[in-house]
């Protein structure tokens, strides 16, 4: 697995800054006068950002929910978004409830554009936006999300959560692959 990798693109020590200041920001937008404990369900969009919802939540102590949305967009071994498709969801009661969308990363947007509305349909009260990982294209930029981790240039990343194939998840880093892992 190591000797697939091409180069690091966020070192693990910066990802794991970066995802306290995150869940900092979080923490005070989600606690009184603006919302109150209890109030909140967490909602990562699997398998992407698992990892990472993982380690942001330990950083916000607050009382909250966490729901579970399947969304499959890069399936298999693609490399550009099939088209988003909800899979399967394990919600909980939604309805006048507070929801922080956690996914990895911010591409073309459909898996945004798919899911904010239909949990708004399910009676969510807001449905906030919060992505590791925005790829640097216009069509990207033009996608509102209210919390960022990085962005980055528009390659195929994988590491910390993001797969290639649903390999490399485990990876502590994001990093490029070797053109050769692509090659089929
Ligand atoms: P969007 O719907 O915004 O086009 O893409 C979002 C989803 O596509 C992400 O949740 C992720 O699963 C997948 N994706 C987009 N870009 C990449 C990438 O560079 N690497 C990996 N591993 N997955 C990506
Ligand atoms: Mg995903």
């Amino acid at each position: 697995m190591q000797d697939d990798i091409d180069h690091v693109l966020i070192p693990a020590a910066r990802i794991a800054e970066r995802v306290k200041q995150l869940a900092e920001q979080i923490t005070a937008d989600h606690t009184p006068p603006r919302m109150n404990d209890g109030e909140i369900t967490i909602v990562p969009i699997l398998t992407g950002a698992m990892i990472f919802c993982a380690d942001l939540i330990r950083h916000i102590p607050i009382q909250l929910k966490i729901g579970l949305l399947t969304v499959s967009s890069y399936p298999g071994s693609s490399l550009r978004t099939q088209g988003s498709q909800i899979l399967g969801k394990q919600l909980g009661d939604i309805r006048g409830r507070h929801i922080l969308l956690v996914d990895d990363i911010l591409d073309s947007g459909g898996t945004v554009k798919l899911v904010v509305p239909a949990l708004r349909e399910l009676g969510a009260a807001t449905v906030k936006t919060c992505m590791l990982l925005r790829k640097d294209r216009p069509v990207a930029r033009e996608v509102h999300v209210d919390y960022v981790g990085f962005d980055v240039p528009d390659e195929f990343v994988v590491g910390y959560g993001l797969d290639y194939d649903n390999e490399y998840r485990n990876l502590p880093d994001i990093v490029t692959l070797k053109k050769h892992v692509y090659g089929g």
